[in-house]
């Protein structure tokens, strides 16, 4: 939305998602060309013969949260990590169609060959998590730890949903990368770098990015750290709203990010959903709320939430507290079991569908007239160092990223 002459003109010109353009930014951008419409009842047939068309040229991932029509048109499924390197395990295939967010269209440029491009249907499909941490707020905040007296013992850990740039920022800082499943290993490492690696009375400290629900929750009930030792740093407040002493004492600098989605479900849905359903399993995923989690009976990845519903006896029952998208399939996957959604006011995650059938159709056709639409190309020297971060990730002990 552009504001016209007469409107006054704020620091920060807002767009409504898919309207409009912003040079400077990619979300709110128009898809050039033409997008099918939604309503077209010939998009599946026109997304199988594209599909066919372009065979082994194409490979198309599909995060566990995009909705049933785009899913149905994957090569592989799975979380945003898995799907990068399911990418560069695929160098034949010189597109990637990314049906996920921005940064893990990002993340697969990095981890696939300069021969491959990546693309992602909709450039409006970003991640409001990723977006809570922006470069230039990082490395102030990295500087306030400098003043504080601080940096020299801290290290940061930087969840897979975050921008290509902080990726880089975790690289350049000898940090690493982590995702649900590795967040844990990926803590204690990084505690032992810089201090002895003693929760209790170490000194080593983290700067946990973006997602603050993660840190503290590995941080807390994974390593059995204590709730004290951990600090939020605010990065529209000076100094993150946080003293100089808080700094110093701290072992978890935690960034005040969260998901909107998985940061929406509340104690109250849990001690209802245990109420209304006798026997009921609750499983959350722990971008949730410390509270949320305490109170479940499983916390995991969308990985592991699908392979414990999977091995669960027929029979059990469940309330799944992560994206709805996800959940509903399961329902369908496993109708010997009775998978509800945790929360009656909790939608979808709204940029991950603005990958949807008429844009994955428009960049698959763009493809067989050999144009390619909205790559994702990460900047060399970022890239880079963000692969700095990815490669120690890899290199984590024990680590081969389990799921
Ligand atoms: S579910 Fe949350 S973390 Fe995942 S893409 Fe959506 S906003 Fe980002």
């Amino acid at each position: 939305m552009t504001a016209t002459s007469s409107e006054p003109r704020t620091p920060l010109s807002l767009l409504v998602l898919g309207h409009g353009t912003d040079l400077r930014s990619e979300r709110g951008v128009e898809c050039p060309g033409d997008l099918p419409a939604p309503s077209d009842p010939s998009l599946v047939e026109r997304a199988r013969a594209a599909k066919a068309a372009l065979g082994e040229k194409v490979f198309v991932l599909g995060h566990h949260y995009q909705r049933d029509e785009v899913i149905e048109f994957a090569d592989v499924t799975g979380d945003s990590f898995k799907l990068a390197k399911e990418a560069a395990a695929r160098p034949e295939a010189p597109w990637i169609v990314f049906c996920g967010v921005h940064f893990m269209a990002e993340s697969a440029d990095i981890l696939t060959s300069d021969d491959q491009t990546v693309i992602l249907p909709d450039l409006a499909a970003g991640c409001s998590m990723a977006d809570m941490a922006a470069i230039n707020q990082v490395e102030d905040a990295w500087d306030d730890l400098v003043e504080a007296g601080v940096a020299e013992d801290t290290i940061p850990v930087t969840y897979m949903n975050s921008s290509a740039a902080i990726k880089a920022f975790t690289g350049r800082h000898g940090g690493t990368i982590c995702t649900s499943s590795n967040a844990k290993t990926a803590l204690a490492w990084a505690l032992e770098q810089r201090g002895d690696g003693r929760i209790e009375r170490g000194t080593g400290k983290v700067l946990f990015l973006p997602d603050q629900h993660l840190g503290r929750n590995t941080y807390v009930r994974e390593l059995g750290g204590s709730l004290d030792d951990c600090v939020v740093f605010d990065p529209h407040r000076p100094m993150g709203g946080l003293t100089v002493q808080q700094l110093q004492d701290a072992r978890m600098i935690l960034w005040r990010g969260h998901c909107s989605v998985h940061g929406r479900f509340t104690v109250d849905a849990v001690e209802t959903a245990r109420r209304e359903i006798p026997g009921v399993k609750v499983i959350v995923h722990p971008e949730c709320r410390y509270e949320v989690v305490e109170l479940a009976d499983e916390v995991g990845s969308t990985e592991k939430i699908i392979k414990t519903i999977a091995a669960a006896p027929a029979g059990t029952k469940w309330v799944v507290g992560t994206e709805l998208n996800l959940v509903k399939r399961l329902a369908q996957q496993f109708p010997d079991q009775q998978v509800s959604f945790l929360e009656k006011n909790v939608c979808y995650c709204s940029t991950m569908n603005r990958i949807d059938l008429p844009h994955l159709v428009w960049a698959l056709e763009s493809l067989v007239d050999d144009r390619v639409v909205n790559p994702i190309k990460v900047d060399d020297q970022v890239a880079h160092y963000a692969r700095v971060a990815l490669d120690q990730m890899l290199a984590l002990p024990g680590e081969t990223h389990k799921d």
